[in-house]
C-alpha cells in the first residue's frame, strides 16, 4: 500500500486516451475520454469477435474465407482514433500503467465470456528478445499479468517463445503475414500440460499471429485456444 502510494507520486497515473495526469486514487481514465472509446458490440463475428457492419451475418468476410487456428477471439474496444493513440503510447512510449485500465476493461466487458472459456492459463503473445530489450517490456505480458490477477487465472509467459525476429506486419497482406511468421514461434520445455488457454494481446488485426501460436499449441496437445485482446479493427 505504502509502496503503491510512493509509486503513484513518483509516476503519476495518466489517462490512456489524452495522457494527462489523473487525480490520485481516482478512475483510470478521464470521464470525457471514456466517451471517446467504443465498445465492441453485437453483431460480432462468431469467430474473430470483431464488430460486423451489417446485421444478418454470422461471420466477417475474413472468417468466411480463412480457417483460424483458435476457437474464438474477443476484444473489448473498437480500434478507433482514440484507441490508436492509446495503444501507440502503451507499446512504444513506455506507458506501462495503461495496462491497468486495459485489463480492467477486458475483465469488465469480456469477463463472463472469458470465464466461460474455462481456460487454465493466459498466454501473452511473446516479443523477440532483441525487441524486448529495446522496448524494455512486453505489453502483452503486462496485460496478461493484470488480467490474470483480476480473474484469478495463471499466466504462462515463458511457454511460447518468439525465436525469429520478424518484419513489422503492418504493411503486409495476409499471405505475406503468414509467411513472415513461419517458424517465428517455438514452445519452450517439453510438453504442454494445458487443455484450454487464452492468448492475450493488445490488438486483433488479421489474426495471423494468434493463428500461428494456436497451431503450435494445438500440435502440442492443447485442445482449445481462445484469444482476448484490448481492441480490434472492424472488418471491411
Ligand atoms: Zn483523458
Ligand atoms: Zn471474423
Amino acid at each position: 500500500m505504502i509502496k503503491d502510494i510512493v509509486l503513484d507520486m513518483l509516476f503519476p497515473r495518466r489517462c490512456p486516451v489524452c495522457d494527462s495526469v489523473l487525480p490520485f486514487g481516482g478512475d483510470l481514465i478521464c470521464e470525457d475520454c471514456s466517451k471517446k472509446l467504443r465498445n465492441v458490440r453485437e453483431p460480432r463475428c462468431r469467430k474473430c469477435g470483431r464488430m460486423l457492419t451489417g446485421a444478418g451475418k454470422e461471420y466477417c468476410p475474413d472468417c468466411e474465407n480463412v480457417r483460424h487456428g483458435f476457437e474464438r477471439a474477443v476484444s473489448a474496444f473498437v480500434y478507433n482514433d482514440a484507441m490508436q493513440d492509446a495503444i501507440f503510447r502503451f507499446k512504444y512510449q513506455g506507458r506501462q500503467e495503461y495496462a491497468d485500465f486495459f485489463a480492467e476493461s477486458m475483465s469488465k466487458y469480456l469477463g463472463r465470456e472469458l470465464r466461460g472459456f474455462g481456460a487454465e492459463a493466459l498466454i501473452p503473445v511473446p516479443l523477440h528478445k532483441d525487441r524486448l530489450k529495446k522496448r524494455g517490456y512486453n505489453q502483452a505480458v503486462l496485460l496478461s499479468e493484470r488480467l490474470g490477477k483480476i480473474m484469478g487465472i495463471r499466466v504462462e509467459k515463458d511457454l511460447v517463445k518468439r525465436v525469429r525476429a520478424t518484419a513489422p506486419q503492418k504493411t503486409l497482406t495476409r499471405e505475406e503475414r503468414r509467411k513472415n511468421l513461419k517458424k517465428a514461434f517455438k514452445l519452450s520445455g517439453n510438453g504442454v500440460k494445458l487443455t484450454k488457454v487464452i492468448i492475450v494481446d493488445d490488438i486483433y488485426t488479421t489474426g495471423s499471429t494468434v493463428d500461428e501460436i494456436s497451431d503450435l499449441l494445438r500440435v502440442a496437445g492443447v485442445r482449445s485456444v481462445y484469444v482476448a485482446t484490448v481492441c480490434s479493427g472492424t472488418p471491411l
